[in-house]
């Protein structure tokens, strides 16, 4: 057995069944990913649009490939074809990009929505006022070829765990507190390599887990 499948099936014992594990390949080789493909990973994590389409472009087609980076709306048309869950939605212009360029190809896209916990400065995601805002928004609502499927959180890089904690917590109420009056709202992502134990006590139902499946990367 080969390192990666060895890593991904002490990643995956470790996880209940009903929680997703995305393996987030960024910066790592085809034949890499083939090495988690042939020991049955399926879902996929980039944060580069051009990488995830080279990959999607020679890798086998049954694969979900999620967008878990930040998204510019002039690129969402580059994945609008084949990508399957859209992680860091933080505003109602991509939303509205994306529902367009879905339906070019006569698709619904899945999408979340970024919320920020993190106690670090962050320029990417929405707060929970804005979120709700965004999931009521009439030109939302009527939005044929867009999805949003539920939340995504990134904690603070800090070995701090009770801080990572407290962040997870924070996003667990926010999901929790608003599952009924939007039932839509079914996955949480939260948890990367050096958090997901954490994120699972907090409810967390999707995990991104990168250099605990493929080893460290050079860059990021
Ligand atoms: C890179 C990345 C991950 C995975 O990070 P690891 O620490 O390698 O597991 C998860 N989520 C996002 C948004 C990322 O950019």
């Amino acid at each position: 057995m080969n390192m990666i499948e060895s890593n991904l099936q002490k990643i995956k014992v470790s996880l209940p069944e009903d929680v997703t594990l995305v393996a987030v390949s960024k910066t790592k080789p085809v034949n890499e990913l083939m090495q988690a493909y042939n020991a049955g990973q399926r879902v996929f994590g980039e944060n580069k649009i051009q990488e995830m389409t080279q990959k999607w472009e020679t890798m086998p087609k049954d694969i979900c490939w999620h967008m878990i980076g930040h998204v510019q709306t002039n690129k969402v048309k580059y994945m609008a074809q084949f990508v399957d869950l859209i992680h860091a939605v933080d505003s109602i212009k991509l939303l509205l990009e994306i529902d367009k360029q879905a339906k070019r190809h006569n698709r619904v896209i899945n999408c979340l929505l970024q919320i920020k916990i993190a106690e670090e400065e962050s320029k990417f995601g929405l707060n929970e006022e804005d979120a709700i805002a965004l999931l009521d928004a009439e030109e939302v609502k009527n939005l044929t070829n867009v999805k949003i499927k539920g939340l995504m959180g990134m904690a603070t890089f800090t070995n701090n765990q009770k801080q990572i904690k407290t962040e997870f917590q924070k996003i667990q109420t926010f999901f929790d507190q608003n599952t009924t009056k939007y039932p839509e709202l079914k996955i949480l992502s939260i948890g990367m390599s050096g958090d997901y134990t954490i994120a699972m006590d907090c409810g967390s139902t999707m995990v991104r887990i990168g250099s605990s499946i493929f080893g460290a990367r050079n860059y990021v």
